[in-house]
């Protein structure tokens, strides 16, 4: 690592003592029993950085899912948690945002080695023009989402169109972000997405959540934490994994800790923007 800049190594070591922070805040407020939802990008692209898992971890990941916890499908888990009555338990749901080409070149597979089902969120316009995700994630293309839509493990669900922030649109282009992607998964792959995921997880306006709710069954946000019963289906947390989790971090996320670690960094970049600011 002796190429690593002095901004990277101190970034790094921040984000592995607000980690360590944040696992300390689960003694004090242990992980509930609800459903976790992870949030996932990229495996194995090469393109580096936080949103991006080697194949090696994520495999590891899967088999431990497998071998110890409840994965659900969306589905199952939205009607799990919009059911008083239901046996809600602890359970994992695994998402991936975007829409990137090792989906279905190295994610699906292990997928399928572990039989596990996720939940794909495609931003279209990406795929439909073939233009690179910001981050150099290449964009998949139709027919492998076609191939990838075809597995029984997976569900496709909407990111919007052009991956625009819900909180700051007029309700016509917020349509146009909502309808185009359905239009467009429709078109190429012959489906009706049930499930939409805000981009940058930043939760819309009350007319864009008004237009998702007309439309979706479930939607998803960040938050670190898990599901309980009874949660707002529209505005369900989920648990960003990061290749600086490793083992230790990622099972307490899986097991719906770590919320501190969200805490701590939205008021870090707080402060950050508020140091810009002045
Ligand atoms: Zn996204």
């Amino acid at each position: 690592m002796s190429s690593a800049s002095p901004r990277s190594l101190a970034t790094s070591a921040l984000r592995t003592s607000l980690k360590g922070t944040a696992a300390l805040g689960d003694a004090v407020q242990p992980p509930s029993s609800g459903i976790t939802i992870l949030i996932y990008h990229r495996v194995g692209a090469g393109a580096g950085g936080q949103m991006d898992l080697s194949p090696e971890a994520f495999d590891a990941q899967l088999a431990w899912l497998a071998a110890t916890q409840r994965v659900l499908t969306m589905d199952a888990a939205v009607a799990e948690i919009d059911d008083i009555a239901g046996p809600t338990g602890p359970g994992v749901v695994l998402t991936f945002d975007d829409g990137t080409t090792d989906w279905l070149d190295t994610v699906l597979p292990a997928l399928e080695r572990h039989h596990i089902p996720a939940t794909f969120y495609v931003a279209t316009d990406f795929v439909d023009r073939g233009v690179a995700f910001p981050g150099d994630g290449q964009p998949i293309s139709w027919a492998s989402l076609g191939d990838l839509a075809s597995s029984e493990l997976v569900t496709i669900g909407n990111h919007t169109h052009q991956h625009l922030l819900l909180d700051r649109l007029e309700l016509p282009a917020i349509e146009v972000e909502l309808d185009r992607a359905n239009e467009l998964l429709g078109e190429h792959l012959g489906l009706k997405p049930d499930h939409f995921a805000y981009p940058k997880a930043v939760a819309g306006s009350p007319a864009a959540e008004e237009a998702v709710r007309a439309r979706f069954t479930s939607a998803v946000l960040a938050g670190t934490r898990s599901n309980d019963r009874d949660a707002d289906v529209y505005r369900l947390s989920r648990s960003p994994i990061q290749p600086s989790d490793g083992d230790k971090w990622f099972r307490r996320k899986a097991l719906g800790g770590m919320h501190l670690e969200d805490d701590l960094r939205r008021t870090l970049n707080r402060l950050r923007y508020r140091r810009l600011a002045s």
